[in-house]
């Protein structure tokens, strides 16, 4: 998974991200409205932290267009404790929660946790799949109750394939989410990270698709869950 912070308090933004790399995100960072707004219209993330009062372009603006382009990444903005305006004025132009400052990082945590479930459509923290269990609140996997150690690499392949189960997801969608803007991408590396996977998990649960990319099936039950919140009503 693959986050922006765009948060002008340049010491704010680095405990943000500095936290978010902890929890095992790939995380891009910008530093006024402008930036922020370009990264997110053009690069491809999994969720957003949004300030909203920012030099060059403030949040709200930054959102509107954001979603007025098409651009629907679930978006957490953090607004001021007494200015209740800016939370109404959020989310009617498309925030998809609020954190207000000053905030604890374990809240900022959990609020992006839950918008990521509710964006792929699983309810519940813990994603599993047949005998592997991935922990999004511990960032840790278990395969039949045993811990395994994931590199972050490693994790991040796994959990985006988890949190996505039952969809094909090819390579390029893959680097596209696992990795920050400045670190070298190279499709051809996500292979290797799937063998690794492959060989530490000591499983077959992420099956390639010959020539479309990798699937990690869904769990039994689930049938419908992994296409993302905006066909949810098709589970009549
Ligand atoms: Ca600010």
């Amino acid at each position: 998974m693959r986050l922006l912070v765009v948060e002008d308090d340049k010491d704010l933004n680095r405990q943000i991200s500095a936290a978010l790399v902890e929890a095992g995100y790939a995380v891009d960072r910008a530093y006024d409205g402008e930036e922020g707004w370009f990264l997110g219209d053009t690069e491809s993330y999994d969720a957003v932290v949004l300030d909203l009062g920012l030099p060059k372009k403030d949040g709200i603006t930054v959102l509107g267009e954001w979603r007025r382009a098409g651009r629907t990444m679930p978006v957490l903005i953090l607004t001021a404790r007494d200015r209740w305006s800016d939370k109404v004025q959020g989310f009617d132009v498309g925030a998809d929660d609020y954190v207000a400052k000053p905030f604890h990082i374990e809240e900022i945590l959990a609020r992006l946790r839950a918008l990521l479930r509710r964006a792929t459509g699983h309810a519940t923290s813990e994603l599993v799949c047949g005998p592997v269990r991935l922990d999004t609140r511990a960032s840790r996997v278990f395969v039949d109750s045993n811990p395994v150690k994931l590199t972050s690499h490693e994790y991040r392949l796994l959990s985006y394939l988890m949190h996505h189960a039952g969809r094909v997801v090819s390579r390029s969608e893959l680097v596209e989410h696992l990795y920050d803007q400045d670190f070298d991408r190279d499709s051809n590396t996500i292979e290797v990270f799937i063998g690794r996977l492959r060989r530490k998990l000591g499983i077959d649960v992420i099956k390639t698709v010959r020539g479309l990319g990798y699937v990690v099936a869904e769990p039994e039950g689930a049938a419908g869950k992994s296409g993302g919140a905006s066909d949810r009503h098709d589970a009549r």
